[in-house]
């Protein structure tokens, strides 16, 4: 036997060990249990999500909430990567995305659940409605009963040289998102182009941007007939004192000295707005949606079908950016949570070996504490 001096001393060095083992499981980037403690008897999972940002976050969540297992795939280039601060998010408000996601992860990874591989998925296959086959860039393959496509999308930025230096610091897609940190400019311009070309449309977003600015101006970059049709809806809504200049535009640079953006004409001359407000047509990565025939409509986005965001192709369902023509983080997150739900209702029961609720808990000293009380 060993005396009791050096029992002692080997107790408090375990005791030591096991305590920092179990703070740096809680604190890795991975946050993983050390046990896997969900049952894996086919190695398919329930539900693989393409796409890890805010739509696919909110679908593991709710699917973590009925014991499913998911492996969720990101390749990281969110819509937003210029991590510009969030707003028309409750709790979040003027915060950084990307912390956001941060905190969604650390949540979904203490339920045990959730599986992160941060990889892209370049070639997905369905073999029947309940098995899907995803291959990532590294050639590895992962199968899953249900798909969830939440992969976003990127925008198509119009052909004016400039234009994407700008973009999003000097040139808004979004007066909601971003806006009211422009409020009191002196003037701004409203580029009727892409996603705004529709009259009514444009004549919307200068009541918009009029919000936020003095004066403002709709430029038609060419377009007379479109000057004309805009200026007739401006006329009826009382609106008439809006400039309207169809000129082509030939180049967008800032304006260091007003700190604004400076508009260059075909006819040679230049013009400077405090801001400017367009918004980019969106555009669909085509690999995923052409390889599993996703029906997509006149803008690019997958079509679906209310309230779970089913796509035309059964076990496959679609949410956020990518299948939404209200590009947000609420609309992401609620479509997300609702195909969520959609998917495990066509999904077989599933149990778990818990019987607490792990989404408020994680890391090796509630695995142990849980242990010690079944
Ligand atoms: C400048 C700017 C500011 C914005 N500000 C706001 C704001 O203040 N408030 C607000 O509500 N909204 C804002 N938005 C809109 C918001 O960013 C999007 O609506 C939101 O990100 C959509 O989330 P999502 O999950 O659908 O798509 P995304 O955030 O675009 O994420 C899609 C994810 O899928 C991944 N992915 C794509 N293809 C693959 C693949 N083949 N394999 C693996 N992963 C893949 C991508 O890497 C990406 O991480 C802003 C957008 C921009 C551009």
């Amino acid at each position: 036997m060993f005396p009791l001096e050096s029992r002692l001393s080997s107790l408090i060095w375990f005791s030591l060990s096991a305590f920092l083992l179990s703070l740096l499981l809680i604190n890795s980037p991975e946050g993983r249990l050390p046990l896997i403690l969900v049952d894996h008897p086919d190695n398919i999972t329930d539900v693989l999500i393409l796409g890890g940002s805010h739509a696919g976050l909110s679908g593991a969540l709710t699917l973590a909430r009925h014991q499913h297992d998911i492996i969720v795939f990101d390749d990281s280039k969110p819509r937003n990567w210029w991590n510009t601060p969030m707003h028309v998010l409750p709790t979040w408000e003027h915060r950084s995305p990307s912390d956001l996601r941060r905190t969604s992860r650390r949540e979904l990874q203490s339920t045990g659940l959730v599986t992160f591989v941060e990889e892209k998925i370049v070639k997905v296959e369905k073999e029947h409605d309940s098995l899907f086959h995803a291959t990532g860039s590294s050639g590895k393959k992962w199968s899953g009963k249900k798909l969830l496509v939440a992969i976003g999308n990127e925008f198509d930025y119009p052909d004016i040289p400039g234009y994407k230096d700008n973009f999003p610091d000097k040139i808004l897609h979004c007066l909601f998102t971003r806006g009211f940190e422009f409020r009191g400019s002196a003037s701004a311009g409203v580029i009727a182009a892409d996603l705004a070309s529709s009259p009514p449309h444009a004549a919307i977003l200068v009541e918009d941007a009029s919000k936020f600015a003095e004066n403002v101006t709709l430029y038609t970059n060419g377009d007379h007939e479109l000057a004309k049709a805009i200026s007739t809806i401006l006329v009826q809504k009382g609106e008439s004192h809006i400039s309207i200049d169809p000129r082509k535009i030939i180049r967008l640079a800032k304006n260091t000295t007003s700190n604004g953006i400076t508009l260059s004409f075909s006819d040679g001359n230049d013009r400077t707005e405090s801001f400017l407000v367009h918004q980019p047509a969106t555009k669909m990565a085509e690999g995923i949606v052409g390889e599993l025939g996703l029906e997509t409509n006149a803008r690019g986005d997958i079509v679906t079908k209310m309230p779970f965001y089913q796509t035309n192709v059964p076990g496959v369902f679609a949410a956020g950016d990518s299948a939404n023509p209200f590009k947000n983080i609420p609309s992401a997150i609620f479509q997300g949570a609702n195909a969520g739900a959609g998917i495990a209702r066509e999904l077989p029961r599933r149990f778990t070996r818990h019987s607490t609720n792990r989404l408020q808990s994680g890391g090796l000293t509630t695995w142990f504490t849980n242990w010690i009380r079944a």
